[in-house]
């Protein structure tokens, strides 16, 4: 992306011609259908409205700040990804984006697989109702009690990420007179962020079992010798928030290389290969994500090239997507407490939140966007930073934004794209009280999960 080389802060006056953010929208009342959900748009007083209700509704009865979920968009999105792959494929919802008994169901009844990586999200995913055949469990160090749990509850597979875990499930399951089906979660070394892609040196990280030095031709042996195990097949996850495709041509490209090998030393040809999510979304006007039937016309092509070359059948593909199903459905809504411009430099905007419901832009410098949603506003833009109400400088919403000139006090803005690691990612930090979740659907809102109260974090503070 064009703005990634952020300056460490701003330092002086002419900060404001160092072009790390975009010039301002020619219309800041018009609202790109890119980065907000699909029923969003303005009603005729100019504000916001999603689902039919508007936010000032939303607002009143369900306070600030707050996620809004289009639940519609949702369950479109569900839709658009089961049927881009297809019936000869498996999609799999990352319930690590966003997990809650709701969302475990809309994804039943829409379809889809589920992943979890550890024993809360597996809870929430069985006690909603989804069946243990269409879960996967992930993760670099799963407990020997989530094992016993997903064996027991009769999971679809567990992704084995190291040598130890390939003895450990294999005992498990014999202990409870299973063949627990499994896939290996290999490192292609391969890792793609954005844009770009480095093909090599990405070994060095805690996930998978490499590729590169015949460490995961090894696990392969030792999982098809123990019979508690059903070896099924080879998983690669190579990144987050990608958009470019030969990350995942590469990677495939190793993956099928690995299950001719295994043909060729086995003489089993494993029947399903996974990989993995990562697929990009837009959080501003400047991201071009890709739609899942290119991206399943991509993968599929690249899998069945490869295996034509190697003279293998086909295997059946599973993807892992989750920022791409969540990401794009919800918005944050804020009201509007402190304005403070800084003169030469930009206009800092505090809202009712910040890093306790968004850590991403702290965490990963990620970028968002903002409007004004209350209200339209002829008024001139001004260059924002939106800031939380935490106690760190770094407590940052939104880095380079803009937003009319007349902003005031409570007034609601709203950051869109906010449905994937948000409130999967929310903290206490400052004792801040973890907002909730409503999904909106066909002029109806409901909370899917409730705001915190302090009664919540004195029960936990046994004194
Ligand atoms: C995080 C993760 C995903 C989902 O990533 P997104 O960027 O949300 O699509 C899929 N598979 C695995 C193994 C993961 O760790």
């Amino acid at each position: 992306m064009s703005r990634s080389a952020h300056p460490a802060g701003p330092r002086h006056a002419d900060v404001l011609t160092e072009g790390h953010y975009s010039a301002p929208a020619a219309d800041l009342n018009v609202l790109d259908e890119k980065v907000w959900s699909r029923t969003v748009t303005r009603d005729a007083d100019g504000a916001l409205t999603v689902g039919g209700i508007a936010v000032a509704r939303l607002a009143e009865e369900f306070g600030t700040p707050a996620y809004f979920l289009d639940e519609s968009d949702f369950r479109a999105r569900c839709r658009a990804w089961s049927e881009a792959f297809g019936p000869d494929a498996d999609v799999f919802y990352a319930g690590k984006a966003f997990l809650s008994r709701a969302v475990v169901r809309w994804l039943k009844e829409e379809g889809l697989n589920l992943d979890v990586c550890s024993g809360g999200e597996l809870t929430t995913a069985l006690d909603a109702g989804m069946p243990a055949e269409r879960i996967a469990f992930h993760g670099n160090n799963k407990t020997v009690a989530e094992i016993e749990r997903a064996v027991e509850a009769g999971i679809g597979r567990i992704v084995l990420d190291s040598f130890q875990e390939i003895v450990r499930v294999a005992h498990i399951a014999q202990r409870h007179g299973v063949r627990q089906r499994v896939q290996i979660r290999v490192t292609v070394g391969v890792e793609a962020h954005t844009h770009e892609f480095i093909a090599t040196a990405h070994e060095d990280q805690k996930f998978g079992i490499a590729l590169a030095d015949g460490q995961a031709a090894e696990a392969v042996r030792r999982a098809l010798s123990l019979d508690g195990l059903d070896l099924i097949g080879v998983h690669s996850h190579i990144g987050s928030q990608i958009f470019d495709m030969a990350g995942f041509e590469v990677s495939a490209r190793r993956v099928v290389q690995l299950l001719a090998e295994i043909r060729d030393e086995h003489g089993v040809e494993l029947p399903e290969i996974d990989l993995g999510g990562g697929l990009g979304i837009a959080y501003t006007s400047e991201d071009d994500p890709r739609e899942p039937h290119e991206i399943a016309k991509a993968l599929s092509d690249i899998v069945t090239r490869e295996c034509e070359a190697a003279k293998l059948r086909t295997p059946r593909i599973s993807v892992e997507p989750g920022r791409a199903i969540v990401g794009p459905t919800a918005f944050t809504l804020y009201e509007v407490g402190t304005i403070k411009p800084l003169e030469g430099l930009r206009t800092y905007v505090s809202v009712d939140g910040g890093m306790s419901d968004n850590i991403r832009t702290a965490l990963y410098d990620a970028e968002y966007s903002v409007a004004l949603v209350s209200r339209t506003s002829d008024a001139e833009p001004m260059l924002v930073r939106v800031v939380g109400k935490h106690c760190e400088s770094g407590d940052i919403v939104v880095k380079d934004a803009f937003l009319p000139a007349d902003l005031a006090p409570g007034d609601l803005i709203a950051v869109p794209a906010t449905g994937a690691y948000c409130r999967s990612m929310a903290s206490n930090y400052n004792h801040a009280l973890r907002p909730p979740v409503v999904a909106v659907r066909d002029g109806e809102a409901r909370v899917i999960v409730r705001r915190e109260t302090e009664e919540d974090l004195l029960r936990l503070d046994v004194g």
